[in-house]
């Protein structure tokens, strides 16, 4: 191979030629994205190779990790993506090339990067190099003919499922279909280069998957099967449809379809669906920055794990970081709890290897890395210490306090506490600047969300290792401030304040919770209430009734944890609940006491209709959002939403609730807002002086911070 050739002038490429065939290697790390510098460059290098009278083949890869992971996001939502040469543009160029250019897909190839090797007359790929169209996942359908060429190159209903899934595919699975005209074993590049030698001593002209056709016995048939299924499991997005009714069109001449498929995407691109979706995709990405980042601060490195307190959390938590390959030390107060804890981590699992999720001997693996201890000695080696023991600052005290003689220097020692002061407990040590919340959701190896919880003298190394901790392990990490139920469980307490009114006011706990299902939420406050344990907001009302005696409160949920209508687990709460089983039914003796309660307030009866019911319920949300925003509690509006995105159930589909105050419109929010406040107990409506300054001056609260 001969040296780079620097005459290409740039970067996001390399341009080698070796006897007689060219090749152009994406360089633009770290996925090879294909932004407006990499078109122009591989566009620049096809005329250059189309130049060169000694080049009889062109060879298309990815330098680095992978062959490309299509569209570069960096460019997303600005003039670049849409600046000449388009993707179009450059997919134009592969398939009209008068030499032949063949695509040799190492390790990943999504999206525009499939498109793009679609163009090309042939391709070759490493055996467990995967291709997909993942565009359905962010509301979209593939808009760069992957549609109509797919299809052609895999069958209808491969092509479709992989369309509608979004899922990848690896390549020796599609072995023997037209898309790969060789899997090459060993070496990719070498192998390429024998495969285009081999096609550049071939005459023209090349084939072109655009030239096939799309053959299937029962083409209607089938689709209209898959568009039941669909049609069920997509409810509230329209992308999987619309991916349908695009490769549908595959049937037709190619030109024909390819219209189909743009306006397609043209449409599915307008739909707040899919605005929904790029907004979770973008913050999830945003929300592990740290806004203050800065290059000098090196995260430390974490090894070794140790859990405090082996109960329903610290459970969770060893189990998240035995599956994601870290040794862990469990220690317990006593040998009782510490085998009650045990038995529950190994019996679920067995539960997975039941449900073919893990392999008996992957299990064997991780328990193997579980040590149990009552020592604290076990904890010298341990990089990271989390403590997961019962929610009292007393105990709390004597685990810091104990942490802080054994553990090693520059040991990182978080706490998981929900309702704590962080400050508080990272006081008790010594080292205040290695301590930090680590605010798991449970079930904690189920649950996604994890707040990281920055004390006022959490060193931001500290902060930073935990941060990039959190993908390892499978987790999404927002940074929050230290405020009573730091971001998430701080906004139910008005979120929950308007439900209760609302059963003051003459609502139901069904209806209430119905309406906010509708919305799309994955439970209605009752609901979930019934499944948190009643009385835990029972006992948080307490301590707050002390705390904010101005704050209105309803008394309408202690009654029913009076009666020790905790919830599930007492058998029944707002609902009813048959034993071993969680389906929740009305409860006549709820819907009794409710009325009654509801009568004794002496307020007119009214219907309720359920979009006040959202809007009172969401607002809320937002409003309180609005707050910790401004306090610097969160970041970003849209760290707020994926806290409610992934731990509370709010519909993906919106976008989480400052996205969605932002679809309706803020000046809409507060007019809303203004008009509640005209309502019952509508003292509790001001809204927060950064939303009425947004609203005053037409902006929006993602666009404000992010
Ligand atoms: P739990 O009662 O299920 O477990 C607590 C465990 O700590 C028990 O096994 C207990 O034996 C052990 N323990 C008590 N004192 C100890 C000591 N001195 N040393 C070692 N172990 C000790 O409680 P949980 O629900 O797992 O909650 C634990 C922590 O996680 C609390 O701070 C809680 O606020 C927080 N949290 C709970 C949830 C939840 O949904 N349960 C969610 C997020 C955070």
């Amino acid at each position: 191979m001969n040296e780079p050739d620097q005459r290409s002038g740039c970067a996001m490429i390399r341009y080698d030629t070796q006897d007689g065939l060219a090749v152009i290697s994406f360089d633009n790390p770290p996925v090879n994205g294909l932004g407006w510098s990499t078109r122009r460059a591989v566009v620049e290098a096809l005329d250059r190779a189309a130049a060169d009278s000694r080049v009889t083949a062109i060879i298309l890869t990815g330098s680095g990790r992978v062959f490309s992971g299509g569209a570069d996001i960096r460019e997303f939502n600005t003039p670049k993506s849409m600046q000449a040469p388009t993707l179009h543009d450059l997919l134009a160029a592969v398939e009209s090339s008068s030499k032949p250019v063949i695509a040799a897909i190492n390790v990943l190839a999504l999206g525009g990067g499939l498109e793009l090797a679609l163009c090309a007359h042939y391709r070759v790929a490493s055996p467990d190099s995967e291709v997909g169209l993942p565009e359905v996942k962010i509301g979209l359908l593939p808009g760069a003919g992957g549609t109509q060429r797919l299809p052609r190159a895999v069958g209808l209903e491969r092509a479709l499922n992989m369309i509608v899934s979004g899922a990848p595919v690896r390549a020796k699975e599609l072995a023997g279909k037209r898309l790969f005209d060789k899997i090459i074993e060993r070496d990719l590049l070498a192998g390429a280069l024998a495969f285009a030698r081999d096609v550049g001593a071939r005459s023209g002209p090349h084939p072109r998957i655009r030239d096939l056709k799309v053959e299937h016995p029962n083409a209607d048939g089938f689709l209209e099967v898959a568009r039941g299924a669909v049609a069920a499991a997509a409810k509230n997005f329209p992308a999987p449809l619309k991916c349908i009714d695009a490769v549908a069109a595959s049937v037709k001449p190619f030109e024909e379809g390819l219209r189909e498929e743009r306006a397609g995407f043209l449409a599915l691109l307008e739909t707040s669906e899919s605005k929904s979706l790029r907004h979770a995709f973008f913050a999830e990405r945003t929300a592990g920055k740290l806004r203050d980042a800065s290059p000098e601060v090196k995260p430390r490195s974490v090894s070794h794990i140790a859990v405090i307190g082996a109960g329903t959390m610290g459970g969770g938590i060893a189990t998240v970081f035995l599956n994601a390959g870290f040794p862990v030390t469990l220690l317990e107060a006593g040998q009782e709890a510490l085998d009650r804890g045990l038995k529950t981590i190994r019996s679920n699992y067995d539960g997975s290897v039941k449900k073919g999720r893990l392999t008996a001997a992957q299990k064997d693996e991780r328990l193997a890395r579980l040590r149990p201890t009552l020592s604290y000695d076990e904890l010298r080696r341990a990089d990271l210490v989390i403590e997961a023991v019962f929610e009292e600052y007393a105990t709390k005290e004597v685990v810091f306090g104990k942490l802080d003689a054994v553990a090693r220097p520059g040991a990182i020692l978080a706490t998981n506490t929900s309702t704590l002061d962080v400050n508080r407990i990272a006081a008790i040590t010594k080292r205040p600047q290695d301590v930090l919340g680590m605010h798991f959701f449970s079930p904690a190896q189920v649950m996604r969300l994890l707040e990281v919880v920055r004390g006022a003298k959490t060193a931001p190394d500290v902060l930073a290792t935990v941060m990039g901790l959190a993908p390892k392990i499978g987790k999404v990490a927002v940074v929050s401030g230290v405020c009573d139920g730091f971001i998430g469980n701080r906004m139910l307490e008005p979120y929950f304040r308007q439900a209760f009114f609302l059963l003051e006011e003459g609502a139901l706990p069904e209806q209430v919770d119905r309406a906010v299902e509708k919305f799309g939420f994955a439970m209605g406050p009752f609901r979930m209430s019934d499944l948190a344990g009643n009385d835990i907001g029972w006992a948080i009302r307490k301590r707050r009734a002390k705390e904010r005696p101005d704050l209105p409160s309803s008394k309408v949920a202690d009654l029913i944890c009076e009666r020790g209508r905790f919830g599930q687990k007492t058998g029944g709460g707002w609902y009813d609940y048959k034993p071993g089983d969680r389906t929740a039914h009305s409860s006549p003796a709820v819907t009794e006491m409710v009325s009654e309660y509801s009568r004794s307030t002496g307020l007119p009866a009214r219907r309720i209709a359920d979009e006040e019911i959202v809007e009172r319920l969401v607002y809320a949300l937002v409003n309180e959002g609005a707050h910790i925003l401004e306090e610097g509690i969160a970041a970003r509006a849209s760290d707020i939403d994926i806290v409610y995105l992934n731990g509370y159930g709010f519909p993906l589909f919106r976008g989480g609730p400052m996205f969605h105050a932002d679809t309706v419109g803020l000046y809409n929010v507060v007019r809303s807002m203004r008009r509640f406040a005209r309502g019952y107990q509508g003292g509790v409506w001001k809204p927060a002086p950064l939303i009425e300054r947004l609203a005053e001056a037409g902006g929006t609260l993602n666009g404000s911070t992010s």
